[in-house]
């Protein structure tokens, strides 16, 4: 501090006050309403990304708008060493609607991954075999930004520079059965992966494959953990997305979309394995809080409802069914089309960045996947009027690319 104006000194190498770990795109929204969002200059955009499949009844829907309203003027925090009614209610309606006997709420993806693998560890060590620990994850897989999280996925472009890294993952090739057999040994604790991989591409992990993971947890007492932050929370179709391949997990980090914006996450786990987060073993801070609960309930209302995951699975196929005539129309531009239920990955031949900047241009928002896969994660709400209107302007944005 300069003690004679009481302001501090001047910084000789001024920065941007914002840590650069993002290639912003140079827009600023100011107002969102439904799947619609409204930049600073008033114009409007067709948000087909919702902020990474975290807004998904879209931008400010009047019940998350009431409900967060009232709560605010009620109780925003308190603590976990006291009784939370909303958290409560959540939990017991999560575990209704779901495999899971018992919940952990975080305030984010990477911690429910965190509890989700400090579970596993834990039931095993309380079964007598400390010596399990090392966990099976996938190639392109994306779990967060943790130093934990970055060794599970193990990417290069993830854990370059922050090693060395936490001990206790293998990684075997992208739904490789085989590989996992063979990574298999006195010492894995469990297999780790997500559903549908977002980050990495948006490719599905194929049912068969995801059953086959089961049987081979069940015969070698392994935990099967899915990280469901991207494709859970009716994104698929489904309330999760392993449910389309009639399996059931041990453990679940659901994230994203849970709080519709609101930063939540939950670890969900079955009996037999939750207990193993036992009185002291584990915590958070904000995690749970009377807000994020509050508006975690109301999110549930909604994709509860009657119907609710007919509208996803309806509005995918519209959806589906117009990008795969797209691909036919660029069969040298649009390599395949992918996903499952809102979550969709159009892999292009070229680089997507430049097409995401041309639809921004447009109005409408996508986001990427790597290099070549654009990626759409609409609000689950939109109608069939929004798919076409989305359509349009991939069909416009790649002619576009085509004649460039
Ligand atoms: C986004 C994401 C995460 C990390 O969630 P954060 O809230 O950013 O910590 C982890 N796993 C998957 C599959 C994700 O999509």
């Amino acid at each position: 501090m300069n003690e004679s104006s009481g302001k501090p000194a001047p910084k000789p190498n001024r920065m941007s006050a914002i840590m650069p770990t993002y290639n912003r795109m140079d827009v600023a929204f100011e107002r969102g309403e439904g799947v619609y969002l409204f930049d600073d200059q008033g114009k409007r955009h067709l948000d087909f990304l919702a902020g990474i499949a975290v807004n998904a009844l879209g931008h400010c829907h009047p019940h998350l708008v009431k409900t967060l309203q009232k709560q605010a003027e009620t109780l925003w925090h308190t603590s976990n060493i006291y009784r939370i009614p909303h958290q409560e209610r959540l939990a017991e309606r999560l575990v209704e609607a779901s495999f899971a006997d018992s919940i952990f709420f975080t305030n984010s993806g990477v911690e429910a991954v965190e509890c989700a693998m400090k579970l596993a560890r834990k039931f095993h060590y309380d079964a007598g075999n400390e010596g399990r620990y090392r966990i099976i994850t996938f190639s392109n897989a994306f779990h967060g930004r943790s130093l934990a999280t970055i060794a599970a996925a193990g990417k290069e472009k993830l854990t370059r520079g922050f090693g060395p890294m936490p001990e206790g993952f293998d990684i075997v090739p992208f739904a490789d059965i085989r590989a996992v057999r063979k990574a298999i040994t006195a010492e894995t604790a469990a297999i780790m992966l997500e559903p549908v991989q977002g980050e990495g591409g948006v490719y599905p992990f194929p049912a068969e494959k995801l059953q086959e993971l089961r049987r081979i947890a069940d015969e070698e007492g392994l935990l099967l953990i899915l990280d469901e932050i991207q494709c859970g929370m009716a994104r698929s179709g489904k309330l999760f997305a392993f449910e389309w391949a009639g399996i059931t997990p041990d453990i679940v980090a659901a994230a994203k979309g849970i709080g519709g914006g609101f930063p939540l996450g939950a670890c969900m786990a079955r009996a037999g394995v939750a207990e193993s987060l036992s009185v002291g073993s584990h915590g958070t801070t904000f995690g749970g809080n009377p807000l994020a609960m509050a508006v975690g309930n109301a999110v549930l209302d909604e994709i509860l409802k009657p119907g609710f995951m007919a509208h996803v699975t309806d509005m995918s196929a519209l959806l589906f069914t117009g990008l795969n005539e797209l691909k036919a129309h660029y069969p040298g531009l649009i390599r395949g089309v992918r996903g499952l239920g809102l979550m969709i990955g159009i892999e292009f031949t070229i680089p997507v960045r430049p097409i995401i900047l041309d639809l921004l241009g447009e109005g409408f928002l996508a986001g990427a996947a790597g290099e070549n896969v654009l990626r759409l994660l609409p609000p689950l709400i939109i109608e069939p009027e929004h798919v076409d209107d989305a359509l349009a302007a991939l069909d416009a944005a790649i002619q576009r690319a085509a004649e460039s």
